[in-house]
Order: structure tokens, then sequence, then C-alpha cells
């Protein structure tokens, strides 16, 4: 039997169901498909659960500092990893409840838990029912990328999923992949109280972030006990009395580490290998992600592709614009496009890192006439009063137009800190136009207008 439908969306993620909510609201008979679970990663596996347990880390952080502040506390830090997996868990169970209800309740909206493929340009099947509507949306996200790597099979390695899991702390973890989900796990887990080690092929943590960043990432780690080897030309894995031991280097170091448990974040690969895209002519690039247009549309008409799986974006807010851009130019006769977004994220390793904008290194290779200002968290009110004075702020625009280009902010409360910048840059400002603001005293924001006004040319 085909079931007809105006719509279908294909994942419960973070642009299907806010835009499975227009749809349905603009008089449209969605069907919504989920093969797991509702909130897809960022609910679940991702963002929720990963920044709940970091909070938990930092409290142990700052528990273990106690002293430094003036605050006694007469007992060693314990860590009841039970307690703090279960937080994580709740905070997850809460918003994927959340959305079930939400999307279960929704008038027009026909919720079918399975794995949706295409069976031709607007036909899908889920197990035995067979779909069919003028126009899809693919919004199928990713999964941890596990390469064939020397010897990967000859051992359990974790991914952000598995590690989740666990309900007691590593004696010694092992994570494989210096990059943003890797150096998270990192550092809560070392707050836990493992022993960590990072190993990263590379020359450098987080590669595509200037050599400042990367440097200052890494000695943030080093101060916490945190092993990082870098240039891990031959990484390898085979079993060991302690539980893994990783192949490191082919020429220099110690060849080889050993470990109770090795996370492995080497990247993210898109859910769209086991999607029929064939049977429909959906073209994919060279890695599988599905390949869009400036509004989101695929090659065949009628089918869109949004969040992780069409490898514009790979966070929950990019996810969650690209649902915005769909919607708008579908339902509203706007024109809006992908390039338009400005491309803002943090890392949530503490203290955390906001970034908006090119990096110095990708504005230099622009040929622009750049200004460049730097500015200690030593060098910040708000970070000495709190005794957290790692990292700088970094700003970086045009000497000619006066336009922001982009923004770094390594240091306590980074992540919001950076909207300010996230903000000017969206509404077009120049720079000067902060000059006359009025920033609440303490704040790490407040220092924006100051950092600017200390702009000078490099390059
Ligand atoms: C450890 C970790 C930490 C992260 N932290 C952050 C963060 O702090 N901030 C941030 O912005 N981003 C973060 N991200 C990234 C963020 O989780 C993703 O960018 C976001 O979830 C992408 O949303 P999406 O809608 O594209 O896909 P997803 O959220 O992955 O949703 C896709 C959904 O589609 C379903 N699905 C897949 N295939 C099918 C099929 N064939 N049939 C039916 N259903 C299907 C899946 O089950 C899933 O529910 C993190 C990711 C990880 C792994």
């Amino acid at each position: 039997m085909i079931r007809p439908f105006d719509a279908i969306v294909i994942g419960a993620g973070q642009a299907g169901p806010s835009l499975a909510g227009r749809l349905t609201a603009a008089g449209m008979k969605v069907a919504l498909v989920e093969r797991k679970l509702f909130g897809g990663t960022c609910v679940n596996t991702g963002c929720m659960p990963t920044k709940t347990l970091v909070a938990s880390a930092y409290a142990a952080h700052l528990a273990r500092r106690a002293a430094e502040y003036g605050v006694a506390i007469d007992a060693p830090i314990g860590i009841d990893m039970k307690r703090i997996k279960s937080r994580a868990d709740i905070v997850s169970a809460n918003a994927r409840t959340n959305i079930e209800t939400w999307l279960r309740g929704m008038d027009g909206l026909t919720v079918i838990e399975g794995h949706a493929r295409f069976e031709g340009p607007d036909s899908i099947r889920v197990g035995d029912e067979l779909l069919k509507a003028p126009r899809i949306f693919i919004n199928v996200g990713g999964r941890a990328s596990i390469p064939d790597m020397p010897g990967v099979g000859t051992v359990e390695v974790l991914t952000n999923t598995s590690i989740l899991k666990l309900d007691s702390v590593p004696r010694h973890l092992i994570v494989v992949g210096g990059s943003y989900i890797g150096l998270e796990f990192a550092q809560m887990y070392r707050r836990f109280g493992a022993q960590v080690t990072v190993i990263e092929k590379g020359p450098r943590l987080i590669a595509r972030e200037d050599e400042d960043v990367s440097e200052a990432v890494r000695d943030i780690l080093a101060a916490e006990g945190i092993a990082v080897r870098t240039n891990a030309a031959c990484i390898g894995f085979k079993p060991h009395a302690e539980g893994v031991a990783v192949d490191v280097d082919c020429t220099s170091g110690e060849p080889s580490v050993a470990g109770s448990h090795v996370l492995l974040a080497v990247g993210r690969r898109p859910n769209t290998d086991d999607l029929g895209l064939d049977k429909a002519g959906v073209k994919v690039d060279a890695r599988g992600y599905v390949a869009v247009d400036e509004a989101l549309a695929t090659n065949v008409p009628g089918i869109w592709a949004l969040g992780d799986c069409n490898g514009r974006g790979a966070f929950t807010h990019t996810a969650y614009n690209d649902y915005e851009i769909v919607a708008a130019n579908l339902l509203d006769g706007a024109a809006r496009r992908v390039s338009d977004r400005i491309p803002g994220y943090a890392l949530y390793v503490d203290p955390p890192l906001g970034r908006v904008g090119m990096s110095e290194t990708e504005a230099l290779k622009t040929g622009r006439k750049l200004l460049v200002s730097k500015r200690p968290m030593t060098r910040v009110g708000r970070a000495i009063e709190k005794d957290e004075t790692k990292g700088f702020i970094k700003i970086i625009a045009d000497a000619d137009t006066k336009q922001i280009l982009g923004a770094a902010i390594l240091g306590t409360g980074g992540d919001e800190a950076i909207h300010g910048v996230v903000n000017m840059m969206n509404a077009g400002a120049d720079y000067p136009t902060l000059q006359w603001a009025v920033p609440i005293h303490p704040t790490v924001s407040e220092l924006i207008p100051t950092v600017l006004g200390d702009l000078k040319p490099v390059g």
C-alpha cells in the first residue's frame, strides 16, 4: 500500500522536527521518519550529554582548587561516575522525550519509526510501508568514522556514543584524534581522575585553528597532566595486558602507549551509505555528503538535504539554520543562501574557545590588509577575579573596510562573550561602531571594544 504525503522528513535531528512544524503549520500532510532516538546526535550522543559531563568535570576541577579561593574542603574530592553518568542520561532523556512528545502531538504529522530508504525520487520505504511525496527532506546526520587503521579490529575502540555508557573512570584513556570531540573527552576524563593521553597524527592539536590558539589549548591540557603526542605518523592498535596498546610514532618518542581504554575521535561520516540515494538519483560527493546548492536543494528537484549530512556545517546551530533557510525559501518566498551564514562555533574545553569567522591564517590567505589585536586573559578583570586567566582574546579586521573578519576568545566565558563579535558581524557593523558602546563591568565582553581599539597592522 502506498501512503501519500505532501512532504516526508527523514530524521528527527536538529532540522527535521522544526521543519515538520513549519510544513504542517502551512497545512501540509507530513511524514517524519526516525530510525532510532528522537533528537538525533546532539540530544543523545553529542552536545547535550557531553556538555553535561563537562559541567561535572568543571565542578570537580573547581572543588580541587577550592583552597585557592579560601574555601576549605576537608576531604579528598570523590568522583561518583555512576551519578555523573546518570545526570547526563537524564538531561538527554528529558530533551528526547520533549521532542518526541511534541512531534507525536503535532497536527498533520505522522511519525513513523524505522529506517527510511529511497525507492525513487518521490518514494521512501520504511519496512513494509511505501511513502510518497513531492517534497523529501533528508536530515540523516552522521556518525563517528572508524577508519581502517592497522589493528583497529583487534581491540575494542570507544566512540562518542559508546564512551557515554561508561559508568566507571578508565584507568588510562587514550584519545586518538586531537580535535574538538577528542579534546572535550580528554579533559573531562582527566578531571574525573583518569590518566589521559591524546594522540594526534598532525603536528598540532585542532589544526584548523591558528597556531597560537592550538598552542594555548595544548598548554591548558598539559598543565592538567594530559599527555599530548603529536606527529603520530603510524597509529595502530593491538591488544595489551592493560587493555590496548596504541602505536604512536614510527620515528621518535615512545613507540607505543598502553592504556585501559581507547576513544577514536578522528572524524565523522554522513549517514548516507544506506539511504538508497542512488535509486533517487541524488548525488553525493567523494566522502558521501549529499551535494546541495546554496538553497540546500539536491540535484533532484523536490529533494533537499539539511544538517550534517550535506557537509555544509557540522553543528547543531548550522543544522537548525539549514531548516530556517529551507523553510523561509519554501514557505515565505525568501531567497536565503547557506553562504550568507557567518560561521561560529565553540570548543568546550575549559576555559572554552569561542570562534567566529576567519582565523588569522585564513584571513591572511585572502590577501587583504589586516588589522589584528590580541589581549591575554591575564589582563581581563573578570578573569582575574575568577582566577581563571588562561587564554586570550584575538580579533581580526579588514584595514580597508573596517569590517571584523573573525575572532577567537579562548578564556573563561569565551563561548558566551564571542557573541558580541558574532552579533556585530551579522549586523554588518564596522568595528569603530563598537567604540561608543558602554559594556557592563566586570565581564569578559567589556574588553571587546578595548581589543578593537588596539588593532594593529600585520602581514
Ligand atoms: C560528541 C559530540 C559533541 C558535539 N557537541 C556539539 C556542540 O557542543 N555544539 C554543536 O553545535 N554541535 C555539537 N555536535 C554536533 C551536533 O551534534 C551535530 O552537528 C547535530 O546533531 C547535527 O544535526 P543533524 O540534524 O544534522 O543530525 P543528527 O542530529 O545526527 O540527526 C539525524 C537523525 O536522523 C536519523 N536517521 C539517520 N538515518 C536515518 C534513516 N535512514 N532513516 C530514519 N532516520 C534516520 C538518526 O537516527 C538521527 O536521529 C557534537 C557532536 C558530537 C558527536
